[in-house]
């Protein structure tokens, strides 16, 4: 096991080790990543990592061992390039599902990032770029979600139209609350990006944008070097322990979703309950 990053960013072997016994999820993948984004903000190869919920006492304790900064905010919200063309209840109640309510925790080295913080929450800023993502990715997936709300809202109102028997077994009220609950609800497998990202770039942050999975672009390749890099000198097991929970997760959820997809019944609902037929 290596000192870590530069001498003034050095952190003791047994600072290390209770940092390999911490937990901050429980989908090991998951955890590990965490671990490894918040040895990032330490070294400086990444400004800030953002974690959620912000009493996640796994991060917390992470973030006080390696003598991070930490700040609690309301979660950042999500940007929009333009207005999508659905409905207003549909935009509210995707707003809602896509913003968390519980509070976030933000961890850091440098104090400066504290300003680019309070614009992600203020909505000037996307997040990503606080998060040390390739530019090319964050403009693609934030130029994404007005076509992905879209054709989310279209299949939302073409499964409704076909199975107006769904709308009996959802409890909400307001156009708006029916919406929401069949978004928190509505079974979508993980898009390919996120999978491609983790098959080809187990160490990376953030999810990859087509040009990066197509390398013509090469961003997200080259974080990806300098987080398994950073993960080897750590410690080597470290680094195989990420790429082997990477393929894990990636067998895992393909087994899942296959199962999943077995079970397109159109006398069920949402919940996977029998619908009231009467
Ligand atoms: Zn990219």
């Amino acid at each position: 096991m290596a000192a870590l990053g530069a001498p003034n960013n050095y952190v003791p072997r047994r600072i290390l080790k209770k940092l390999q016994r911490s937990r901050t999820d429980s989908e090991p993948y998951q955890d590990l990543r965490n671990k490894l984004q918040i040895l990032a903000v330490k070294s400086r190869t990444k400004p800030a990592f953002l974690g959620f919920p912000a009493g996640n006492t796994g991060l917390r304790q992470l973030g006080a061992l390696l003598d991070l900064h930490q700040k609690v905010t309301a979660a950042p919200p999500p940007h929009f390039t333009k207005r999508p063309d659905v409905k207003d209840s549909f935009l509210k109640a995707s707003m809602d599902v896509l913003c968390p309510k519980d509070p976030v925790l933000w961890l850091y080295s440098d104090i400066g990032v504290e300003s680019l913080i309070s614009r992600c929450i203020d909505g000037v800023l996307n997040e990503g770029y606080v998060l040390g993502y390739p530019r090319c990715c964050v403009e693609w997936h934030e130029a994404m979600r007005v076509p992905e709300m879209e054709s989310c809202f279209r299949q939302i109102e073409e499964r409704i139209t076909t199975d107006p028997q769904m709308l009996k077994s959802i409890p909400g009220r307001t156009e708006m609350e029916t919406y929401r609950f069949i978004l928190l609800h509505w079974r979508v497998p993980y898009p390919d990006y996120a999978l491609e990202t983790t098959r080809q770039y187990p160490f990376a942050p953030h999810w990859a944008c087509p040009s990066c999975l197509s390398r013509e672009s090469n961003e997200s390749e080259k974080l990806n070097n300098q987080y398994n890099e950073l993960a080897t000198n750590f410690d080597p097991k470290f680094a195989q322990a990420i790429e082997r929970a990477a393929s894990d997760s990636l067998r895992a959820y393909k087994e899942s979703w296959t199962e999943e997809s077995k079970k397109p019944n159109p006398s069920m609902d949402l919940l996977g309950n029998p619908l009231d037929t009467e």
